[in-house]
């Protein structure tokens, strides 16, 4: 039998992921302090076989009993409402969870998997970004408790492959979307949707021309999962190298919620990247992994999801 332990288990990714493993047939150990991740997202999972939750922070030490073969820390804040509001909290889950959490890696003799991200090309002066792009981060704004705890647990996780020996595997996640993100998130999706569905004013930062790249969970996940099961140690990008304007992420929401918002502009927030393209060839050639959810599909089962989901 096969055992992981996902941190952020309760989150709007490691819900996904908890499932996806329990589907593989693992058991699957569920980790979460309920900050921004809650237990709505794990209640089709709960009863399970071989699912189990613990309340807990992974800032405080982490006894589990039993083997472990794969950890994977996903807890963190990840939208840049979160990691404003919890700035401190952002960075401790990055530093010292991380710590603790390959701490458990090294006692298990497991394979560690970290959710890293994109935010560490921070405003990127390479386009598309490659895996070789050592970013443009502001260490000090407002953004760099997300970005440089995430930088730091790379270097964390690293330190402990050349050290100790850990096999050691980075996510750099970029947008990614779909159901049972939050509907206060603050991330442009869920509140574009949100909006949209209640016909309010969607509200796009600036003008609009600031461009991402937005990747369906389920293709995501396909992709994490191949990278779990994969001889690669260091950092891989995942993420949709299908790259669109913000305005024109609003216009199609707007559209496939048959919604009567205006679209209106709002001042830009600090620091906020002007473009974000994965480069996906290490993806592609390693992993045998691309995605394929075309993006009106991917929100239109969003908003599907969140109709009935956000009453
Ligand atoms: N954004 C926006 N309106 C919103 C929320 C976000 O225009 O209500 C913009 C945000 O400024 C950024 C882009 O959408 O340019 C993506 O933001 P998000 O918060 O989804 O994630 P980020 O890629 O910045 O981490």
């Amino acid at each position: 039998m096969t055992r992981a332990l996902v941190t952020g288990g309760a989150g709007f990714l490691g819900s996904h992921l908890c499932e996806r493993l329990l589907d593989e047939g693992w058991d699957v150990l569920c980790i979460d302090s309920l900050l921004t991740g809650n237990e709505g997202n794990i209640e089709r999972i709960r009863d399970r076989d071989g699912f189990a939750f613990m309340h807990q922070s992974v800032v405080e030490d982490i006894e589990i009993d039993g083997g472990v073969d794969f950890v994977l820390h996903f807890a963190s804040p990840a939208s840049p409402r979160d990691y404003l509001d919890y700035p401190i909290q952002t960075l401790k889950v990055g530093a010292v969870g991380t710590w603790k959490t390959l701490g458990v890696a090294k006692a298990k003799g497991a394979t560690f998997m970290l959710a890293s991200t994109s935010e560490v090309y921070g405003d990127p002066l390479v386009h598309p970004q490659p895996e070789t792009y050592w970013g443009n981060v502001n260490p000090i704004g407002p953004r760099g408790v997300y970005d440089e705890a995430k930088r730091y647990a790379e270097a964390m996780a690293m330190a402990y492959h050349r050290e100790h020996g850990i096999d050691v595997k980075i996510n750099r996640i970029f947008n990614t979307y779909g159901p049972f993100m939050r509907r206060q998130d603050g991330r442009a999706v869920p509140n574009f949707i949100d909006q949209a569905l209640n016909d309010q004013p969607i509200t796009v930062h600036g003008d609009g021309s600031q461009t991402r790249s937005l990747c369906y969970v389920d293709d995501l996940i396909e992709g994490i999962f191949r990278h779990l099961r994969s001889d690669l140690h260091g950092p891989t990008n995942i993420g949709n190298p299908h790259e669109v304007t913000v305005l024109e992420i609003a216009e199609t929401i707007k559209k496939l919620a048959g919604s009567s918002s205006e679209i209106v502009f709002a001042p830009r927030p600090v620091d906020d990247p002007e473009q974000r393209r994965p480069d996906i060839t290490r993806a592609r050639s390693e992993l045998g992994w691309e995605p394929q959810v075309a993006m009106e599909d991917g929100l239109d089962r969003t908003i599907e999801w969140a109709r009935g989901a956000w009453n």
